[in-house]
């Protein structure tokens, strides 16, 4: 595909030592050529880097460095130079500006991600993982998005689709050729057992994503417990472990900020730490009704009780609330003695002030959200929310194809079910054009003879 040549700044705003303009597009070697004094780099070969100047009618604007790649072999797979000059904004937005009144066009955002896709260089699941790349904030973030970007996702989706299709051929081999002797033929009963294995496949897939979702996303968290029992304590005392804060995010209401914490690779998203933080108490803040709305938004409850004292009412009432939430049972302030009892439940105690039973803590976190056998597994696994939700609808497709053979239902009415399963998985590689499917379903079976 031939578009027009674009630019755009690939660093960030701000004072920086340098900045990166990148410019993409068959032009790309003439347009920054025509302000460049130095080596003429439409003669300059691939991948090589040139040092002189950018000017603008004789007025010297920047000392600079442009690389040179050559299609196809780049990231857009189109020509690309890449302009470093020196940091700050006005210099590069300088530069921007001449290319753009010599005709080069300002990117849209994410637009050479898009060419890379366009141009069939990347699929859907390699492009999203960029952005999962660039917005990493724990190791196990950037293992995933890495795995997503060397094309693990896309290997095992277009895997799915290979086996659907295989069902699909026959299928229609069946119906077109029913005279066709080499061709196995396949009745509802041979059929099931054939989606059967695929459904059970997909269902393995979609349950091992859970760990993939709670590293990607993080963990929806809210302390809750009694006034004083130790909740800012506890907050403080994570966030100082450098275990460590990410950002203070500010929420969609005024009184909710959300905080992000690494807890030994776990992301969790504490919500309503404003209640903790300023005013000391969410539950006396904004009453038990609204509690009890935080906590069935949240996916995990550290209930906070206090270790030196017998349970009292509200600690049992907040028990009661959070009875069947993924919840963990809190003992704070056990320097202070060891007084709970809490006949058949897990407590982890620890010490806010005093910083202990943090790692405890913070293993069961990962004990109850991460797999990690999973994780550190060669499986591959689905992290992206648009993914799991293409793969639920796939899943249903072949329910509902198993349904039909069972049901007796003409074959061909099974093949709708499966072209949907088929399509949902293109969905989310980006690839799923009718055109496809028949190219791929011929490229199999020569009987055109
Ligand atoms: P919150 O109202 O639940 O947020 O409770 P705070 O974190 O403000 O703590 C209430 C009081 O308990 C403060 O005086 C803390 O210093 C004290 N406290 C918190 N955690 C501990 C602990 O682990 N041990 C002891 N001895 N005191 C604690």
């Amino acid at each position: 595909m031939i578009f027009d040549t674009i630019v755009a700044k690939s660093t960030a705003d701000g004072i920086s030592a340098i900045n990166i303009i990148r410019v993409s597009g068959d032009e790309s070697f003439t347009k920054v050529n025509e302000i460049f004094k130095g080596p003429d780099l439409t003669k300059a070969k691939s991948h090589t880097v040139h040092y002189g100047h950018i000017h603008n009618q004789g007025e010297i604007i920047d000392e600079v460095m442009v690389s040179i790649f050559k299609t196809p072999k780049t990231f857009t797979t189109e020509n690309i130079v890449e302009i470093s000059c020196h940091g700050g904004n006005f210099i590069a937005n300088e530069i921007i500006k001449i290319l753009i009144s010599n005709g080069v066009r300002l990117a849209q955002r994410g637009e050479f991600t898009k060419r890379a896709y366009l141009n069939g260089r990347i699929d859907l699941t390699e492009a999203e993982s960029i952005m999962d790349m660039v917005n990493a904030k724990s190791h196990n973030q950037l293992k995933i998005a890495n795995e997503q970007l060397r094309g693990d996702v896309k290997v095992l989706i277009n895997t799915l689709q290979e086996n659907i299709l295989n069902i699909i051929a026959n299928i229609e081999v069946n119906i077109d050729y029913p005279e066709y002797d080499d061709v196995e033929e396949l009745t509802n009963t041979l059929v099931i057992p054939k989606i059967t294995g695929l459904l059970d496949n997909i269902n393995k897939i979609i349950k091992e994503s859970e760990t993939g979702q709670v590293i990607r996303e993080g963990i929806k968290t809210v302390i809750i417990g009694k006034p004083n029992v130790g909740k800012s304590s506890l907050l403080n005392s994570l966030l100082k472990e450098d275990k460590a804060i990410v950002t203070d995010i500010s929420g969609t209401t005024r009184d909710l900020i959300e905080a992000e914490l690494n807890l030994n690779g776990v992301i969790l998203k504490l919500v309503d730490t404003a209640g903790i933080r300023s005013t000391k108490d969410i539950i006396e803040r904004i009453g038990i009704n609204k509690s009890k709305k935080a906590i069935s938004e949240a996916d995990l409850i550290l209930l906070v009780l206090n270790q030196s004292e017998k349970l009292t009412e509200l600690d049992k009432e907040l028990l009661e609330l959070t009875k069947g939430k993924e919840r963990i049972l809190i003992g704070n302030k056990m320097d202070l003695g060891n007084k709970l009892n809490l006949e058949g439940e897990s407590v982890i105690n620890i010490s806010a002030i005093k910083n202990q039973g943090l790692d405890q803590l913070a293993n069961k976190v990962k004990q109850l959200f991460l797999n990690e056998k999973i994780l550190n597994s060669d499986t591959t696994i689905l992290s992206n929310a648009r993914h799991i939700g293409k793969l639920r609808e796939v899943k249903k497709a072949l329910e509902d194809a198993i349904k039909a053979a069972k049901d007796n239902l003409p074959i061909d009415f099974i093949e709708i079910d499966l072209r949907k399963a088929w399509a949902n998985l293109g969905e989310i590689t980006g690839k799923a054009t009718t055109d496809d499917l028949l190219n791929n379903l011929f490229s199999k079976f020569c009987l055109g003879k």
